[in-house]
């Protein structure tokens, strides 16, 4: 094992979405690539927005796509605990540790004073942000804000006119202004730290190596940077990845569809294609090849094939890929992964009443045409859902000699109804009619599926049986008649 270690660290104020689960798969893959550990930490600190419920899904978001961490929360490790809320002492710590240096204060200020700033900055265009208002409190006008009830804040001092450069492994050398930075809140007057400043003591605490994270905390960056140097910490790597762009090239929202990895899943989309999909979101292999294993992804990964430009969600491709993994997957496996969707479907009863090889013959022949695992419930609705005839097949089924040879095929119908048993048949049925293959075919599929297209015909056939298909035929033949 290397000593590269990273980490995924969300804030459980909503549901895994894309963006979040792509950082934590980069943050996987690189450190499976360099032989690494991955720790998984809660940032829970906004207390107003943070759930248990959501740092649950979170976690099981994680698992459903295969991604593994090796130190933090559910996994352990000796940097514990691993939710920012119960390392609060840890914070209160480093945050006096700056006050005695000098390097940070309190701050009394009140909401309205700081608005009140705000407001004169903006109309003087300038940017908004504290100028230091509490830096110079005497000691006595501290203990008066403090015999009047106030809680303060504490303050990060920001170092004057000075830049913060940080070479960005995705982002090349980018530079931030001490000046345009205005003293940041460290530590909030109800004791918990703020973003910022907890970021930076887990991340050393915890030996992190590298940062790997959205694009959205490259602003940040230069914050946490003067904790570093203020707290003589040695900096990790940082990599900062692209944004996640909707197929309009506007930021990925819930306009453009599902956000959430749990909707994919429940969509069935499979975790090893969304694994596969989402790590093509700004990295792509040396190669043409766009379907790999995650072993075969991890083994390929570095930040340095990361791209600077926006990812674009690409629905089209997702659906490719899954469709993909659909058609390798192993008939009984996928026999069993339909299984819940057609349990929750108006088909349930019927499908529970058919025999295993029944299920998997119906399975088979429609598997093709399963984009996701939910497609599952349209593609057998044909089997199950009654008789409507399109306009298109009465006009088929009202062709010459049609009803002839719906007879004759339903007359010698064989015991034995395996989709090669039907297909013999409907061989024998041309014989005897004299008719050509496609005055066979078509007006048997339109007759027992209302339909001009739909699955293979022998395969469908025998999924019915002989009663069914029968009963089918009849239907189609009392129209026929009414016709005429
Ligand atoms: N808790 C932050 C978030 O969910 C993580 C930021 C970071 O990775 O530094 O966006």
């Amino acid at each position: 094992m290397s000593n590269i270690k990273v980490r995924f660290a969300p804030s459980p104020t909503g549901p895994l979405h894309i963006g979040g689960a792509r950082s934590a798969l980069f943050n996987y893959l690189f450190a499976v690539n360099k032989q690494g550990q991955l720790v998984l930490r809660i940032e829970d600190t906004d207390l107003d927005r943070s759930k248990r419920e959501y740092e649950q899904e979170i976690i099981e978001s994680l698992q459903w796509l295969g991604i593994k961490w090796n130190e933090g929360l559910g996994a352990g490790g000796p940097n514990g605990p691993y939710r920012q809320t119960e390392r609060v002492s840890i914070y209160q710590e480093y945050a006096q540790t700056l006050l005695e240096s000098g390097q940070a204060y309190y701050c009394f200020c009140t909401e309205e004073e700081l608005e009140q700033e705000r407001q004169e900055l903006i109309s003087r265009g300038d940017t908004p942000r504290y100028l230091g208002k509490c830096r110079f409190l005497s000691d006595a006008e501290k203990e008066v804000k403090i015999s009047q009830g106030i809680k303060p804040t504490i303050r990060f001092q920001v170092p004057a006119n000075k830049i913060y450069i940080v070479d960005d492994v995705v982002r090349g050398r980018v530079s931030f202004e001490s000046d345009s930075i205005g003293d940041f809140i460290i530590q909030k007057s109800d004791g918990l730290p703020t973003y910022n400043f907890a970021v930076v003591i887990d991340d050393v605490l915890m030996g992190i190596t590298h940062v790997i994270r959205a694009e959205e905390h490259l602003s940040n960056t230069p914050r946490q940077l003067m904790i570093y140097e203020a707290l003589n910490f040695k900096r990790p790597a940082f990599a900062h990845i692209s944004l996640i762009l909707g197929s309009d090239r506007q930021k990925m929202s819930k306009r453009h569809g599902a956000t959430s990895l749990i909707q994919y899943r429940e969509m069935g989309y499979l975790p090893a294609a969304m694994f596969n999909f989402l790590s093509l979101m700004g990295w792509a292999p040396e190669g043409e090849e766009q379907l790999l294993s995650p072993p075969e992804i991890a083994g390929a990964f570095s930040l340095e094939r990361v791209s600077k430009s926006p990812a674009v969600f690409d629905m089209d491709k997702l659906n490719w890929i899954n469709q993909q993994y659909i058609k390798k997957l192993d008939l009984k496996e996928l026999a069993n992964m339909v299984k819940p969707f057609l349990d929750d479907s108006p088909y349930a009863g019927s499908v529970s009443r058919m025999s295993q090889e029944k299920y998997e013959l119906m399975i088979a022949t429609v598997r093709d045409h399963l984009v996701c695992l939910s497609d599952i419930t349209r593609e057998v609705a044909v089997i199950f859902d009654n008789i409507a005839y399109e306009s298109e097949t009465v006009q088929v089924l009202q062709g010459e000699g049609v009803a002839g040879v719906l007879q004759t095929f339903a007359e010698e119908f064989p015991d034995v109804e395996t989709p090669e048993d039907i297909k013999q048949h409907i061989k024998a049925v041309m014989k005897k009619t004299g008719a050509k293959p496609k005055n066979v075919f078509m007006p048997l599929r339109c007759a027992v599926s209302g339909k001009i297209h739909g699955p293979d015909l022998p395969s469908l056939i025998s999924i019915w049986g002989k009663e069914e298909t029968l009963n089918r035929i009849d239907v189609a033949l009392q129209m026929i008649n009414k016709g005429n």
